[in-house]
């Protein structure tokens, strides 16, 4: 069999920390088999499919498409339902841990990191592929414990075992926040306009929701301009 030690795939649902991981690491020279983005009944999965597969255009990366649609069989609330409205935290509520546990637990899927890292790992196996680039990140990692170093660490140990070529899945982004995301990002050149980060599945991205909150403000902090990016472009 063809072995190709320092092939990777990625996984990337269009955000900022999957984007930009597979950047850096693309910038590093590593080859990428694919991308692979989920489709799990999201609200926002045809701008997710459509945002992965423009960013993979820009670096020659092919890009593939991956439907788990038991997920909503299961579980019809938060992401999983076009219905229930999200939180829409003000920047102060950014900074304060019980209220972000709590929009956390609104937009939370069951295992869902953890039934993608297996199912990508297996797909990986398959191919005699060992690497796997995900987007974890420090800043989200405070409320969603599967977003932290001591779960790649513990799926690591877990995939040592359960794939015979010992896949291993790494985080450029792991120990960042958002904001050195950006720095990185900008470091890349990286097309920021090519970007899917809201929870929401509406013609631009929302803008409200925390996940483009936390984008917005990087951006801004970084004086990254977000015209034409969010419906509602308003700070506060
Ligand atoms: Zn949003």
């Amino acid at each position: 069999m063809d072995r190709s030690p320092g092939k990777a795939i990625a996984l990337l649902s269009s955000g900022l920390d999957s984007a930009i991981s597979m950047a850096w690491l693309n910038s590093q020279g590593t080859p990428f088999d694919c991308a692979i983005t989920f489709d799990y009944g999201q609200r926002a999965k045809l701008q997710e499919i459509a945002h992965a597969k423009a960013i993979c255009n820009h670096y020659g990366i092919r890009h593939e498409v991956l439907t788990l649609n038991w997920f909503s069989a299961f579980e019809s609330k938060g992401l999983l339902s076009e219905k229930e409205p999200l939180t829409q935290p003000s920047l102060k509520h950014l900074k304060d841990p019980k209220l972000l546990l709590k929009s956390a637990a609104q937009v939370w899927v069951p295992n869902r990191n953890g039934v993608f890292l297996e199912v990508a790992a297996s797909i990986a196996e398959s191919r005699n592929i060992n690497r796997l680039v995900v987007g974890f990140n420090a800043e989200e990692a405070v409320t969603f414990p599967d977003n932290s170093v001591n779960y790649l660490h513990a799926i690591n140990k877990a995939l040592a075992l359960s794939t015979a070529n010992q896949v291993r899945i790494e985080s450029p982004t792991l120990k960042m926040n958002k904001n050195e995301i950006v720095v990185l990002g900008n470091s890349l050149v990286f097309p920021f306009h090519l970007l899917w980060s809201c929870y929401e599945g509406k013609e631009k991205m929302c803008g409200t929701c925390e996940s483009c909150m936390r984008l917005k403000r990087a951006l801004i902090q970084n004086g990254k301009s977000i015209d034409g990016l969010f419906i509602n472009s308003v700070f506060q």
